[in-house]
């Protein structure tokens, strides 16, 4: 399997800070040559040393080769964990992890507001591998004891919602899924470690589109899957199958990134904080999502939960869909686009974009207008980006 064992007592450095951790935690050791950042081995196969099973034969399809190693105990760290595995994306993670959990007859139980492409991986594929699935209100605990059958395996949710921020009750679902004797998975891309940290929280997996906010320079596709040291080589063992590695720049990408996560994520959750605090306050805005501002309906849970906010936000004008796409127009400093989690800021509609393949009564009944703007906050100087859209709302 992947070695993800310390090589010494300070390499995992359990009582360190995430920003030490980040940066320092499964750096090879000794050095490679005395490199400070570990190299790329570029090398699709290795010389055989003695490997017993296919599943240790080095080679970059399974994923294990020592660039892979030392990406997946930064991962590993990052989440107080024992292992880490990255992904060829963010579905690579999900869909392999899903498919080594559940098999033919299983039933998951899964909230209702998730991610869309995992929303149809659930609602369009898993049927057709013989899995049933059961949508929950995340903030409805009592109501999920109604969904258990026999055959449930496991319960799906994500920390924080797309675009709405929605925060479903993460502690009772941990407590569910022990009562229930359920595997618990959550897709924690939007909190990101910096945020929570599931597996000291009780999850036994933790799911991240890698790239997004572990990456942080939107220049690579990745993904991850944290856990118990059995739980991820077994994700690994199906990831072998379905050949979802990661390249072994793109792991490079992503451990570099890595190491800057702890002060992205802080800077970007201040400056979605003023941002949104900005637009609530803005008479044109009718309504700002955001888990940092008082009146959002999961803001005390956030509080208790969370250690920052995060650098997502989606707001609601006047005027509707015009307003929105003239808002979009002006706005220069962050790049119309979707995807989230980049240094710069991104600005999109959801009905666009990460929604578009919903129907628009759907939309609305998800409590998605079409005038919505979603704003993925970036690290920009803050009064540059508070200047920028009040220009454009003017
Ligand atoms: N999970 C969440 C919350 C996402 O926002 C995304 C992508 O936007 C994914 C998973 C899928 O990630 P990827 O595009 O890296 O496959």
């Amino acid at each position: 399997m992947n070695d993800t064992t310390p090589k010494t007592d300070s390499d995992r450095c359990p009582k360190r800070g995430l920003a030490t951790r980040l940066i320092h935690g499964g750096e090879p050791q000794p050095r490679t040559e005395g490199a400070v950042a570990a190299p790329i081995f570029q090398s699709s196969t290795f010389e055989y040393g003695g490997d017993e099973g296919y599943h240790d034969l080095k080679y970059i399809r399974l994923n294990n080769t020592p660039t892979h190693r030392v990406l997946h105990d930064k991962l590993a760290r990052a989440e107080g964990a024992e292992a880490g595995l990255a992904t060829a994306s963010g579905m690579a993670a999900i869909t392999a992890a899903l498919l080594t959990v559940l098999e033919a007859g299983d039933h998951l139980i899964a909230q209702n507001t998730l991610y869309g492409g995992t929303h149809d991986f659930l609602t369009q594929d898993l049927p057709r591998f013989g899995i049933e699935v059961s949508f929950i209100d995340g903030d409805a605990p009592d109501s999920w004891e109604r969904q258990v059958r026999e055959t449930t395996k496991a319960i799906y949710v994500e920390t924080l919602s797309n675009p709405l921020l929605d925060m479903p009750d993460l502690e009772a679902s941990v407590a569910f899924a022990r009562r229930h004797g359920l595997v618990s998975m959550i897709d924690n891309t939007f909190a990101s470690p910096v945020a929570y940290q599931p597996c000291p929280a009780g999850f036994d997996l933790s799911l991240h589109s890698a790239t997004k906010y572990l990456n942080g320079h939107s220049d690579i596709v990745a993904g991850a899957v944290i856990g118990s040291r059995s739980r991820v080589e077994a994700v690994r063992r199906t990831l072998n199958h379905l050949g979802g590695s990661l390249d072994p720049h793109a792991v490079y990408l992503l451990y570099r990134g890595m190491k800057t996560l702890e002060l992205r994520y802080h800077r970007q959750s201040s400056n979605a904080l003023r941002l949104a605090r900005f637009l609530d306050t803005h008479p044109a805005v009718t309504q700002v999502n955001y888990p940092g501002l008082e009146s959002h309906p999961r803001h005390e849970r956030a509080k208790a939960l969370l250690s920052a906010y995060g650098g997502m936000l989606s707001f609601e004008l006047e005027g509707g869909t015009d307003a929105a796409e003239r808002t979009l127009s002006r706005l220069e400093l962050p790049i119309v686009a979707p995807s989230l989690g980049g240094v710069e800021s991104l600005a999109t509609r959801p009905a666009t974009s990460s929604h578009a393949g919903m129907t628009a009564e759907d939309r609305a009944a998800a409590g998605i207008s079409d005038g919505l703007i979603r704003v993925s906050v970036g690290i920009e100087t803050e009064a540059d980006l508070l200047a920028d859209f009040e220009q454009a709302l003017a």
